[in-house]
Order: C-alpha cells, then structure tokens, then sequence
C-alpha cells in the first residue's frame, strides 16, 4: 500500500527536526507500505523550508510544496491533498499536537473498512479563551449544521482515495475542513488519542483566524442564521402589530396620555435599528462569500515543488 501524509507548515522550524524523526519511525510501523511526507510551507518566514530541503537531500521520501505566500491553514491542506497519489492520506498538523506515533493505528482501521477516520481527542489542553471559544463553536456548530462533526474531532486524521478525490473536487473557496469531511460521507471511523500541547512556539493559527474559520464553518453549512433574522421579523411585527392594537383602542376608549414618553421611543429605535443593521451583515456575510466564490480566484498558489 501507499501512504502519504498531509503536513501544512508555517514557521515551525523548531518543530520540523524532531518531527521528521517521529514520522520515519512511526511511518516504518506501518506493514508493507511505502510513505511518503508531503509538507506544505505556507509562506513561512524563519528555515522552515530549509530544513524540509535539506531533509528530502538525505530522503527524498520528505518532499515539499512552497506556496506564495501564506494562505492560511486550510488553504495550505488543500493544497497538500492536491498533490496525493496514495491509497490512505493522512492529515496532520505540523507542531506534534497530533502524535505521529498515531499513524499506525489510523492505517490499522483503516484496513478494517474505514474510508475516513478521525482521531478523537479524549483529552485537550488548551485553556482561556481559546478553550472556551473552540467549545461554544464546537457546540454552536451541531446544532447549526446538518452534517455534524463530533466536537472533539479536528483536521487530524485519514483519508482514502476515494474521500480524498472527493474532497479535492470540492470548488469552494472558503474550506471548513472537518465540516466537508463530514458531509461528503463514506464509511467513517473513529480513533481516540490525546492531544498534547504544541511542542515549541506559539500558536500559529491565531484567534482572529479561529473566529473567521468558525464563520466560514457556519456561513457554509447553514442557511440557519437567515432563518433566524426571518423569524426575528416576524415576531417584531406581530409584536408591533399587537402594541399598534392596544394603543388605537385606548384612544378610542378616550384614554389620551397612555404611556408617553421619549425613553420608550428611543429604545424602540435603537432596538430595532440594531436589529436590522446585524440583518444586513448578516446578509452580507453570505453576500461576500458568493463574490468571492464568483471570482473563481485561485484557494493557493504554489511556488515550487521539491520531490513532487
Ligand atoms: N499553519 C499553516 N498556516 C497558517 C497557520 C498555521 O500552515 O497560516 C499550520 C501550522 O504550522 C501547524 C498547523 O497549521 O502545523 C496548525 O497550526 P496551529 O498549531 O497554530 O493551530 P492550532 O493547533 O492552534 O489549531
Ligand atoms: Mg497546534
């Protein structure tokens, strides 16, 4: 069988070493397959490429697609699985939160009949922000979307060919990865690790990224939050229509002065206001992804290929 594995890279020169070791030896692991590592350097700015060039001199097994620039996590995936030819792919990230020493296991369901499997965290440690960010979207994220992913499943897992084709065909250019995983179906297994902490460095993806990918997950997978603003009118204008009725009948009833006042009438404007200005962003939010859908730009550009 052949094996190749996915690793976006982006500055992890402190990374790239002790990972190329951990991949050879858990790559050997696997009975009767020939691997290979295909990293994607997404426009890394210290020796992260470098270091792959020099790795794929000593074993040409270590190859390597250079983007442009840096196009960001996702993009830097897709544009891995572009260049597979292998009957199992594996996608991992490249900081060692996602132990290499997996692979063997990944491969082992699938030789069971898993055509994709995802890695379960049982266990992660991220904490703060981040932590409660990645839980409230993970939660958010099943009840918006008809394809759920399981809240501790993450990029980290395995493809076959037929998934991975499938994948890649998939046009659109703002990718939720877990969430089209989980949508173009196939036979899908479950492996559970723990998720350690990144082994050096900061985090590269940032909390700005996290934000406009949990976007990109809902604003893909769920016409939901234009339902809501649909319902939100709805109920408004009864609500208005209902208000309307009560004072009519009190004028007619004689009732003059009921309930006068400017601080009603200013927080009624600035309510309403409100909720019409997120109505538009909210439109425009789908608005700004059917533009760039329409412009049909490229997800990446590649620079190079070494090995490839
Ligand atoms: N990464 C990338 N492009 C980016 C940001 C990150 O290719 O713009 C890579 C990074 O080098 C790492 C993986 O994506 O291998 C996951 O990044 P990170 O650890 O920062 O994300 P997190 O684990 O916090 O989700
Ligand atoms: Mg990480």
């Amino acid at each position: 069988m052949r094996l190749d594995v996915v690793i976006p890279v982006y500055n992890e020169q402190d990374n790239l070493p002790q990972l190329c070791d951990r991949l050879a030896a858990a790559c050997s692991q696997v009975a009767e397959a020939s691997w290979r590592i295909i990293f994607v350097n997404d426009g890394s700015t210290d020796r992260s490429a470098a270091l792959i060039h020099d790795r794929y001199q000593q074993d040409p097994r270590f190859t390597l697609v250079d983007l442009s620039r840096n196009w960001g996590h996702q993009a830097a995936i897709s544009a891995g699985l572009a260049q597979v030819d292998a009957d199992a792919v594996i996608v991992m990230d490249g900081d060692l939160q996602d132990p290499p020493e997996l692979i063997p296991e990944l491969v082992q369901a699938w030789r069971q009949g898993g055509q994709i499997v995802l890695a379960l965290r049982r266990s992660r440690q991220e904490r703060g922000l981040r932590r409660v960010g990645l839980d409230l979207f993970h939660r958010f994220f099943r009840y918006i979307s008809d394809y759920p992913i399981p809240a501790n499943a993450g990029i980290f897992g395995l493809l076959d060919r037929a998934a991975v084709a499938e994948l890649s065909a998939l046009p659109e250019r703002h990718r939720f990865i877990p969430g089209l995983r989980a949508w173009i179906g196939f036979e899908q297994r479950t492996v559970l690790y723990d998720r350690g902490v990144r082994a050096a460095g900061e985090p590269k993806v940032g909390f700005r990224h996290l934000v406009r990918l949990a976007l990109d997950g809902t604003f893909s997978f769920s016409y939901k939050p234009l339902r809501l603003m649909t319902w939100a009118g709805i109920f408004i204008s009864l609500a208005g229509f209902a208000t309307a009725c009560y004072f009519i009948l009190k004028r007619l009833t004689g009732e003059e002065h009921a309930f006068m006042g400017f601080t009603t009438l200013v927080t009624l404007v600035l309510f309403l206001g409100g909720i019409q200005l997120i109505a538009i962003g909210l439109l425009g939010e789908y608005l700004g992804r059917i533009y760039d859908e329409v412009k049909g730009r490229p997800l990446y550009i590649v620079k190079s290929r070494t090995g490839l």
